[in-house]
């Protein structure tokens, strides 16, 4: 049955109540929960998949109760997280282990064929050395001097998080934001997915930047460093110990003599990732009580909120691409009005997303429990402890960022980039 435009109303398959839905949106009960999650968690996950959501499902309930127990949560490196530290720069130590052995041969044997046992060596050494992220080249990066109030805004936010700006703004195209560590000399780097950006009210970008620089507030990106390297470092030995797939003659000898070493850097990375999920999970919640701080309690919660729709904001993105390419070329000015249209159809779109949906996705959310692909915990359980800080005003004004960082971050990015994390 019909009445306004899109809403339609029938008894529930199941329970016979009634159900209001949006001819856009999947049709579900509220009161009975039928056909609450139609994609459902991945049924083809293995047995260590559905290990490691229990055990993050563990981590996470402990973790709630440890939030909203009245308890202060505080940043802390629990003993799991100083464990995977250790492990980290133990696998670096045999990365330079690796170079000193072959520095050693180099010189003992200088002149002689025993140099050459060096060399693999100083190659193992190559391979596995701390890789550092560089800034990337495939989307717009702001400095300082392009967007001195974005920047401005950033470092006030920066402050009431207590911490410090950040070096570079990357602009692209995801419904999404992060923030990332690059070059020796640990730099910040900013991403900022401007769909997300533009459909968020002043004091929810507000929140939104609050969260992302609180990861470093919470001192764990630093930390994070030493172990992501170490991760990149034992995928390359996984790489090099990977059995050869149908061998023959020594193939057959090689794959059985690195059944061993395979299995050890294998066990390594579950181990990695086991003792860094709790970390993970519980910064989450630090990043969210900073962007609270930063913004309003009711502004971080807008911010979760949104960040549960975004499927249906990137199907509507999706479309709107589409239609650009095949309207041909176009001068630059026409491009910049174009676009300037698609972000008002956009947010026309997140504003007319029915609570219904909002409060499916979430109860989704609840039934799929902790994501162990993702280091967010579910909505349902992120929104309390959001809620918990005294409401009204955040700590930052509230304002927009000036008109030429709006201009400015409007133009160009037009690729996409890694998955990031807001
Ligand atoms: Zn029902
Ligand atoms: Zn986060």
């Amino acid at each position: 049955m019909r009445s306004a435009a899109g809403e339609t109303t029938q008894p529930c398959p199941q329970c016979g109540a009634e159900i209001r839905g949006d001819s856009r949106f999947t049709l579900w009960c509220a009161a009975c929960d039928w056909n609450v999650d139609p994609e459902g968690p991945r049924a083809e996950e293995g047995r260590v998949e559905r290990a490691r959501r229990a055990l993050a499902r563990r981590h996470g309930e402990k973790l709630f109760a440890e939030v909203t127990g009245g308890g202060t949560l505080r940043a802390r490196r629990d003993s799991a997280a100083t464990l995977a530290y250790v492990i980290a720069l133990a696998v670096h130590g045999v990365t330079l282990a690796a170079a000193l052995g072959g520095v050693w041969f180099l010189v003992r044997y200088w002149g002689g064929p025993g140099m050459l046992l060096g060399l693999p060596f100083l190659l193992a050494a190559t391979a596995l050395r701390p890789r550092f992220a560089r800034l990337p080249e495939n989307k717009p990066v702001l400095l300082r001097a392009d967007a001195p109030a974005l920047f401005a805004l950033v470092d006030e936010v920066a402050q009431v998080a207590g911490t410090r700006g950040v070096h570079a703004i990357a602009v692209d195209t995801e419904i999404n934001a992060s923030v990332m560590p690059y070059g020796l000399r640990g730099r910040r780097l900013l991403t900022l997915g401007l769909p997300l950006w533009e459909i968020l009210g002043p004091r929810q970008r507000i929140a939104l930047l609050g969260h992302e620089l609180g990861h470093y507030g919470n001192g764990d990106v630093r930390h994070a460093a030493v172990v992501h390297t170490a991760l990149r470092s034992l995928t390359t030995w996984r790489y090099v110990f990977a059995p050869v797939p149908q061998p023959t003659g020594i193939e057959i000898l090689v794959n059985v003599v690195y059944i061993v070493p395979g299995l050890l850097v294998q066990g390594l990375l579950m181990l990695l990732d086991q003792l860094t999920l709790r970390a993970a999970q519980r910064a989450e919640y630090l990043a969210d009580r900073e962007a609270a701080h930063a913004g309003s309690s009711e502004a971080a919660v807008g911010l979760m909120d949104r960040l549960l729709v975004v499927d249906s904001a990137e199907i509507l993105l999706r479309r709107e691409v589409n239609a650009l390419a095949l309207s041909g070329p176009r001068s630059a000015r026409e491009a910049e009005n174009r676009a300037d249209e698609v972000w008002e159809r956009l947010t026309a779109h997140m504003a007319s997303i029915p609570e219904h949906e909002h409060e499916r996705q979430r109860r989704a959310g609840s039934l799929r429990g902790h994501s162990v692909d993702a280091t967010h915990p579910p909505t349902h359980l992120r929104r309390p402890p959001a809620r918990r800080r005294a409401p009204g005003r955040g700590r930052r004004s509230g304002r927009r960022p000036g008109p030429q960082d709006r201009r400015r971050t409007r133009r160009g990015a037009h690729r996409g980039g890694p998955p990031a994390d807001p």
